[in-house]
């Protein structure tokens, strides 16, 4: 009886909450259809341009071909399957990734006076609108940085939007200027796809927010191991490190970095390792929540830490809530 009344309850609130959600995003500010078509066709140009794009998708279909595909374990992690740079990174070529997120030489990339105007496109369904504004709001309440809607009339902001192609979990790096897609898949019969949880759309928008990954530090060679062998043929690039000059990395190397690739990421088949950790007992590649250091280094990347002694503390002691 009991089970009977509070499954009731679910269904009413699942309900009221698809009300609830359905008109948030259908009363809200909308983009015209006609940027999101150019948006896309300048993301799909660019995954296109980059000769991993054609690699990946010979590999998918190899694996479509002889595999049961439906094997998750089979499939392609979601942010190596855009075939940008290092994966999931739009508009990135080899110049730009050397500039890196130092925001004093590059101060365009950075989000003006800290604030991201944004919209969650309608085409996603409630649970995964509600997962994208966790990210959101984890990122408001963990720095000082302020994600609002969009005004329908600022000139930069982020479109959370769904492309199918290039598919996967995909992202500019740092501000571009005007409108800017995060783009992330909607699962489907073969995997959860960008939302498994609220980890992808958190690593996605701190590349937004001009976060590159973890193990492209000049300094990522004390710590981790690059299987070069074990690499897909054409994508050894993807492990290249940035350079020194142009990176802002304050803090200590973070194995437990949201920003971090996983140990099998584009390997040649899965299995075998790319990235090994130097230090005994360490795991990589988590898509759970920020690390403490993420949050750290985000709130000492936006200067939420300079601000005054106050935000300082209080920014150090909401990082340390973190427990990774
Ligand atoms: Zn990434």
């Amino acid at each position: 009886m009991q089970r009977s009344s509070s499954w009731t309850c679910k269904v009413h609130l699942y309900a009221l909450l698809t009300i609830l959600v359905a008109s948030a995003v259908t009363c809200g500010i909308t983009v015209p259809r006609q940027t999101i078509q150019e948006l896309v066709s300048k993301a799909l140009v660019e995954s296109l341009a980059t000769k991993q794009r054609d690699l990946l998708d010979d590999l998918i279909d190899d694996y479509d071909d002889s595999q049961n595909y439906a094997d998750e374990s089979l499939g392609r992690d979601p942010e190596e399957m855009p075939g940008f740079y290092e994966g999931d990174m739009a508009g990135v070529n080899d110049e730009l990734a050397r500039v890196g997120i130092n925001f004093l030489k590059f101060p365009s990339r950075k989000w003006t006076n800290n604030t991201v105007p944004y919209i969650i496109s309608p085409l996603y369904l409630p649970d995964e609108y509600m997962i994208i504004k966790t990210a959101v709001r984890i990122l408001n309440f963990f720095t000082c940085i302020n994600f609002r809607d969009w005004d329908g009339v600022e000139k930069d902001y982020l479109i959370f939007w769904p492309v199918e192609k290039p598919a996967g979990c995909w992202s500019y790096v740092g501000r571009l200027g005007g409108p800017q897609i995060v783009s992330l898949q909607q699962p489907d019969l073969k995997s959860a796809q960008c939302f498994a949880g609220v980890g992808r759309p958190l690593h996605e928008t701190m590349h937004a927010l001009g976060v590159y990954h973890e193990q492209s530090r000049p300094d990522r060679d004390d710590h981790v191991k690059v299987e070069k062998k074990n690499v897909i043929r054409g994508f050894l690039s993807n492990f290249d490190k940035l350079d020194t000059k142009n990176v802002s990395a304050p803090y200590k190397y973070d194995y437990d970095s949201i920003m971090h690739y996983g140990t099998t990421f584009f390997s040649k088949n899965k299995k075998i390792a790319t990235l090994v950790p130097k230090q005994k007992g360490k795991s990589i590649g988590q898509r759970i929540n920020l690390s403490k250091l993420d949050c750290l280094k985000l709130n000492s990347l936006y200067g939420c830490l300079d601000e005054s002694p106050f935000s300082k503390r209080k920014y150090e002691t909401i990082c340390e809530f973190l427990g990774l």
